[in-house]
């Protein structure tokens, strides 16, 4: 199977050349790591901070917390302290979340939720500026109809892990164990591309992140 989207001399390189996290972040990176907890990888993490800066959200909605990592980093890009609700279904990573952003010091602006993230989607009903995926993603089909309603006009859908170590672009036949997740990736990546309200870019960095803008009223 193949592991990466892209020649791993260009992540190497990507690695490093792009600026890196230090002091705590780069601990729970190393955690990560060594725990084998899946988060964001660096260059992906580079990009979605920079779209945090770019799009300047004041509420962000993400599914799938992890240790907290990606909620944290976030809430450095964020120029003003805004707001994060985060949902995690394992209470073991909620917990652990908890801890870190506290660490971080972020305690007052990241919620983290434990929950599925459909049902906890469902019930919600504030706006968000910008909603990142990066829960289960044989889901993402889902969780797409809440984001849409959830999303301001104007608002920001990144979406992680979209080419599933380059399974959804392959044409060789695929693992069974990976070919649902596959088929339906491959469906949201053409539900987001055609969709009538929003402006997709598929970016080939990390695993695959997806990029859309939910088009104004
Ligand atoms: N965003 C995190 C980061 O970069 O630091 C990494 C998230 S990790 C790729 C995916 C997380 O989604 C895991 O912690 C997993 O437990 C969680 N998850 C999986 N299925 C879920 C579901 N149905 N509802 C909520 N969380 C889920």
């Amino acid at each position: 199977m193949q592991e990466k989207i892209i020649y791993s001399e260009t992540v190497e390189f990507l690695r490093s050349a792009i600026k890196r996290e230090t002091g705590f972040l780069r601990e729970l990176e190393e955690y990560a790591r060594l725990h084998h907890i899946p988060i964001i990888q660096p260059e992906s993490a580079a990009l979605l901070k920079l779209l945090v800066k770019l799009h300047k959200p004041q509420k962000i909605l993400e599914a799938g917390t992890a240790i907290g990592y990606s909620a944290c980093i976030m809430s450095v890009a964020m120029d003003k302290p805004g707001i994060i609700d985060t949902i995690e279904i394992d209470e073991k990573l909620v917990d652990m979340a908890k801890k870190n952003i506290k660490t971080m010091c972020y305690d007052n602006c990241i919620r983290v939720i434990w929950g599925d993230a459909l049902e906890v989607m469902e019930c919600l009903n504030s706006t968000y500026d910008m909603i990142f995926l990066d829960a289960a993603k044989g889901q993402y089909i889902e969780y797409l109809n809440h984001a849409l309603r959830l999303l301001r006009p104007g608002g920001l859908l990144v979406t992680d892990n979209v080419l599933y170590k380059g399974l959804v672009a392959q044409k060789d036949k695929i693992q069974h164990k990976h070919r649902t997740i596959a088929t339906k990736l491959k469906e949201y990546l053409r539900l987001i591309c055609s969709h009538e309200r929003l402006e997709t870019s598929i970016v080939p960095i990390g695993d695959g992140m997806a990029i859309s803008l939910k088009k104004g009223d």
